[in-house]
């Protein structure tokens, strides 16, 4: 089973990636996480790609495939796996194609303004990470956390005009991506507003059907 997931912030598709990865025992592959386990690291790719991750800019082609090929060296690659957040780019999709051959390309589709009410809600406790909604998954008590009591706040990219910045930069990125998997035949839209126990059996449908 060897999946892409694309999709924008808030759809809730990491959240999915980690069940389909527990489901079929293939893992959830990050681009994003291998390059910050570097950073943790301080290896010397930690270090050159530090500063890019900072501002938000992407790390170049070249070195983000080659992560990935040396993930793919990994033992439990071998009965498939589930990348996230690469291919971003054209040239990442055509290298990918070079050495792998994908099964289904998953798009999480999310109207803009589901994906700002969603994210604009979210809350998180500043003593141990626990994430609230204030209309989804309210805490009992305002502004406190359920668990410890914290203080709940709001992160500073979940702030509307962060997020619209997000999303924009997002949909600018993906166009072509979509378009490319779309006359591969890989790519499956998925409408990624239902509850996730509901996304996730039609996730497994589309997934599994031929
Ligand atoms: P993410 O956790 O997916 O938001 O990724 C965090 C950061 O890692 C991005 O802002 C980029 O700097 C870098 N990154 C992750 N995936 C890629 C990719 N496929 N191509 C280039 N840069 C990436």
């Amino acid at each position: 089973m060897k999946l892409v997931f694309i999709g924008p912030p808030g759809t809730g598709k990491g959240t999915m990636a980690k069940k389909i990865s527990d489901n079929y025992r293939i893992p959830h592959i990050s681009t994003g996480d291998l390059f910050r386990a570097e950073i943790d690291n301080d290896s010397d790719l930690g270090k050159q790609v530090k500063a890019i991750l900072d501002s938000g800019d992407l790390v170049p082609d070249d070195i983000t495939v080659e992560i990935v090929k040396r993930r793919f060296t990994g033992p439990d690659v071998k009965r498939g796996f589930i990348l996230d957040g690469f291919p971003r780019t054209i040239t990442q999709a055509e290298q990918l194609k070079s050495f792998c051959e994908l099964h289904k390309v998953i798009n999480f589709h999310l109207s803009d303004d589901v994906i700002l009410e969603r994210l604009a809600g979210r809350r998180v406790c500043r003593n141990c990470g626990t994430n609230y909604h204030v209309k989804f998954m309210p805490p009992r008590e305002s502004g406190k956390c359920d668990k410890c009591g914290g203080e709940l706040y709001i992160r500073e990219d979940d702030r509307p005009e962060a997020i619209k910045k997000r999303l924009k930069k997002y949909r600018k990125e993906s166009e072509r991506l979509i378009e490319f998997y779309k006359k591969e035949g890989l790519l499956i839209n998925l409408d990624a507003s239902p509850h996730p126990d509901v996304m996730l059996k039609k996730l497994i449908k589309v997934i599994e059907e031929n």
